[in-house]
């Protein structure tokens, strides 16, 4: 009833730079719920980083030390359900707080979910603040960091920035190999190393693809009664990363964009005419156009409520730039880059 999944546990979750200080600081809350600084814990980064695994570990361990304390894993979007069936029950809005404030530890998984839902955070605050106040452990996931959320009410966002903040980036080449190996050795199959190799040095943007190719190796050379070889793997491992580069979003873009010129999404999203921010703005505005399914409205609405005339003076701007300003071509070939990945 705590909702772990005992395969997510920490044996299984490779330790590499890119996940160092959550990892490190999930087992010291592990170890010690309620007992550090790290509290709340916010583990944050993007899809297929391993979020949800971290927090599940966490909580696994947990009872693994402390059988006796209560631990609940829930999703953000089950919880919102949850409250959303307790207000329709009359008075059973204060079962519903009562029920969560009574958790030892609390793990609540992509807590971004609750952007623009003010009735639903305004019971997590409360939550919140019953469990931190009487020394119980929150651990949070969210794509974002803090600063970044929208639609969160800025006394939830204060509290999110309280313990610590970890962000999960994508694993080096090291722990790519260390997953696959992994996985492999747990699935109790063999895999020629250079397969591996390839698989890894191929396959670089996340953890969940990783696994896919995994998972498609191993049915493909079963069905066809087949090795493993290099050139099913390479078969494989090209239709992954063909069907990634479809998916590129206009978040992601904005995120890349951001990063790239070192501001932060909500500098890129505001109504600033600085000169550099607005052509950051509007390159992210041209790479939308180019690389993702998104209408003109729609690209403008998710970069600073703009509307499509904006995004469309963005795009010419961007061409006409391109092909009289050396330095701004550089922009754009260098973000092309980290967008194809
Ligand atoms: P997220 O919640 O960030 O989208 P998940 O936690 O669902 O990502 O991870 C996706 C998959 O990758 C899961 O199957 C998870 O077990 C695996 N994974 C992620 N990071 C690691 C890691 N460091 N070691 C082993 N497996 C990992
Ligand atoms: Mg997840």
């Amino acid at each position: 009833e705590s909702n772990l999944n005992p395969n997510y546990c920490f044996e299984n979750f490779m330790e590499g730079e890119s996940n160092r200080l959550g990892r490190s600081a999930g087992m010291a809350v592990a170890n010690k719920p309620g007992g550090t600084s790290f509290n709340p814990l916010m583990i944050y980064g993007g899809v297929g980083l391993g979020k949800t695994h971290l927090a599940h570990a966490i909580g696994v361990q947990v009872k693994d030390k402390y059988p006796d304390k209560t631990v609940l894993y829930v999703s953000t979007e089950k919880f919102i359900q949850q409250y959303g069936d307790a207000v329709l029950k009359n008075n059973n809005r204060n079962d519903f707080l009562h029920f969560y404030q009574m958790i030892d530890v609390l793990i609540v998984d992509d807590i971004q979910f609750l952007s623009g839902k003010t009735k639903t955070q305004d019971a997590f605050f409360q939550i919140f603040n019953e469990l931190h106040q009487n020394g119980k452990q929150v651990i949070l996931t969210s794509d974002k960091a803090p600063v970044d959320m929208q639609d969160i009410e800025q006394r939830l966002l204060s509290r999110f920035k309280w313990g610590l903040s970890a962000e999960l980036q994508a694993p080096d080449y090291e722990t790519r190999i260390n997953i696959l190996k992994n996985r492999l050795y747990r699935d109790g199959v063999e895999v020629p190393e250079e397969v591996i190799e390839f698989i890894a040095k191929h396959i670089k943007t996340n953890v969940r693809e990783l696994e896919g190719v995994v998972t498609s190796l191993i049915a493909q050379s079963a069905f066809n009664k087949k090795e493993f070889s290099l050139t099913l793997a390479k078969t494989i491992v090209d239709k992954f990363v063909k069907n990634t580069k479809k998916e590129v979003s206009v978040d992601y873009i904005q995120k890349v964009v951001s990063k790239y010129f070192e501001i932060d999404l909500a500098t890129l999203q505001s109504k600033t005419r600085k000169r550099h921010i607005v052509q950051a703005r509007q390159l992210a505005m041209y790479f939308s156009k180019k690389l993702t399914k998104s209408s003109l409205a729609s690209i403008g609405s998710q970069i600073g409520k703009r509307d499509h005339a904006t995004v469309l003076h963005a795009c010419k701007t961007v061409d006409n730039l391109t092909a009289t300003d050396k330095q701004f071509k550089k922009y754009v070939d260098d973000i092309s880059k980290k967008l194809s990945f």
